[in-house]
């Protein structure tokens, strides 16, 4: 985790803007969002379909820039990055999860978890022991030998998550995570993100439309037509087996 200084939040947004296209054919994605979200916070990004939440979640993540306004992420400017400044941010620091389950399927699930950390030149012991961890912590371990033929769709999704957490990032960011997943699996899934949350403290921004989703986060922060237009904690926060809070 990195050090933060405490008068500015991870993610710090001010007056954003995406516009798409140009003249008369122009699409206002986003239309002037601000935002802050603390470190250790998790967030659910909700709105109704065209909303605007991928398209500022491509820009929380650094695959796209803003048209107009400020992002800054850990007290950095973000639209003064290069290209390739983004992208190496984004790979030391910033977790995707997708509503698509894209795991190698010529891998098993931990060799699928370790195959990013091979990019990041950790050694081979770091890796399996961060790999291994991961898994356990989203309560997949017992599958490390198995291929993502011979999982489950839930199954699948939570390895996804695994490799996706245990490079040790700062900031997870999930689209649609559950989208794809039957209301039991997605259950699963979502109780792996809030154990995961807990166990590590790493801020997470959840996209979805779902609003049982929502309520497993600790606030909500809702879009339409590219405008926040309600943000509040959550107040009865569904939580794995009845736990606190
Ligand atoms: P959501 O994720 O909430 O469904 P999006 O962020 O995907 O919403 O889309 C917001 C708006 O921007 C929609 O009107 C969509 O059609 C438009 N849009 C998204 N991506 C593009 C693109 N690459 N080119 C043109 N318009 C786009
Ligand atoms: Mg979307």
């Amino acid at each position: 985790m990195a050090v933060e200084t405490q008068t500015e939040p991870l993610i710090l947004v001010s007056d954003l803007t995406r516009k798409y296209g140009e003249g008369e054919a122009a699409v206002h994605a986003l239309r002037g969002i601000s935002l802050s979200i603390a470190a250790g916070e998790m967030v659910a990004l909700m709105g109704p379909s065209g909303s605007g939440k991928s398209t500022l979640m491509n820009i929380l993540g650094l695959f796209d820039r803003p048209s107009s306004g400020l992002y800054r992420l850990n007290g950095q400017d973000m639209t003064r990055l290069s290209a390739r400044q983004q992208a190496s941010y984004r790979g030391r620091r910033i977790a995707f999860v997708f509503q698509g389950i894209h795991l190698l399927p010529r891998l098993s699930a931990l060799a699928n978890v370790e195959l990013p950390m091979s990019y990041a030149r950790m050694g081979a012991g770091h890796r399996h022991d961060a790999a291994m961890h991961a898994l356990e912590l989203l309560g997949v371990a017992h599958l490390k030998d198995r291929y993502p033929s011979q999982m489950s769709g839930g199954q699948a999704q939570r390895v996804a998550i695994a490799r996706a957490i245990a490079p040790g990032p700062d900031l997870l960011l999930a689209d649609e995570p559950t989208g794809a997943l039957d209301r039991k699996s997605g259950e699963l899934v979502l109780q792996a993100f809030q154990q995961l949350h807990e166990e590590t403290g790493v801020t997470i921004v959840i996209v979805t439309h779902d609003p049982v989703v929502g309520q497993h986060a600790a606030r909500i922060v809702s879009l339409e037509d590219g405008q926040i237009i309600d943000d509040r904690p959550v107040t009865d926060r569904l939580r794995p087996q009845g736990g606190q809070s």
